[in-house]
């Protein structure tokens, strides 16, 4: 039964939008089938994208970490992250223009050929600041530094977040992220950030787009918004953000989301509206089998 609900929610999808952890990766390991589901993606010549919130490396550092993992080449070019999107979004509005950019080391590579500005030349009226990024900085961000993004951003400059993640898990045990200081930054500003990172449109629409234009550089036919189904294990971040940007949503159960967890949500009226997946699957393994066997059945 699960599986003929599985096949209908892929009929005529082209091309995958993959969560990291909880899909393929699961506490810093790969989960069992991940890989091999990848290699029969790659196999098939279905394109995807693996679209995650973490921002702290640059895709090239994650691509080799997950390489490693996955004892299998992972291609940089395949990650879309919070902070890659941002440099994305960047890129596209405010380009040539300078940037106030909070991100790590490694992470700020995502906007080479981009022109940034520090905090200190920032803290100079005279530069001008076109946007402010805030992102996973650790000790840059720090109250000095805050202070002059919130002078920037008062005087105008666009307000764009890598992510709104308030909370996350690390090794010393739940840990403050980013999106606690923008949340702080949006009430002393009285306005909304622009998120790059999921649940956002704008990480869903930079993937659209580049699988679109994978598409259409094997020759296959325009690339619409319900062609792509997203695979996550979160409710609101991956299967709601997807459904929003027209992507459709899928759940599987082997994140943060279980079996018991998804009928709760259900009991309590709460699996309705963009929350609501067009299928739940076991793992990735079973939406790639069911989306291949679609595949071969239409043909
Ligand atoms: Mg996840």
């Amino acid at each position: 039964m699960r599986t003929t609900e599985l096949a209908s929610a892929l009929a005529g999808v082209r091309a995958l939008v993959l969560d990291a952890d909880g899909v393929l990766l699961y506490a810093g390991r790969p989960l069992p089938g991940s890989v091999d589901a990848l290699a029969r993606l790659e196999g098939a010549g279905i394109p995807y994208r693996v679209v995650t919130n973490f921002s702290l490396a640059h895709r090239e550092t994650l691509a080799a970490n997950v390489s490693r993992q996955f004892g299998r080449p992972v291609r940089p070019s395949t990650i879309i992250t919070a902070a890659s999107a941002a440099a994305a979004l960047t890129a596209l509005h405010h380009p040539g223009e300078p940037l106030l950019v909070f991100a790590s080391d490694d992470a700020r590579r995502e906007w080479d050929g981009q022109r940034l500005v520090t905090p200190a030349e920032a803290d100079d009226p005279a530069t001008k600041v076109a946007a402010v990024v805030i992102g996973d900085a650790g000790d840059e961000l720090s109250f000095r530094n805050l202070d002059i993004a919130f002078r920037r951003l008062r005087a105008g400059a666009a307000f764009i977040a890598m992510h709104r993640n308030l909370w996350w898990m690390t090794r010393r045990g739940i840990t403050l992220d980013a999106g606690a200081v923008v949340v702080g930054l949006e009430h002393a500003l009285e306005r909304r950030a622009t998120v790059a990172g999921k649940p956002s449109p704008v990480v869903f629409r930079e993937a659209l787009r580049e699988l679109g234009a994978e598409v259409r550089a094997t020759g296959g036919r325009r690339l619409l918004a319900r062609d792509v189904a997203m695979v996550g294990d979160d409710l609101d971040s991956d299967v709601a953000g997807a459904h929003r940007a027209g992507l459709r949503g899928l759940l599987v159960l082997t994140g943060k989301t279980d079996r018991a967890a998804v009928d709760a949500t259900a009991a309590a009226g709460r699996l309705k509206g963009p929350a609501r997946p067009d299928a739940v699957g076991a793992d990735l393994r079973e939406v790639v089998e069911a989306l291949l066997e679609g595949r071969d059945a239409g043909r």
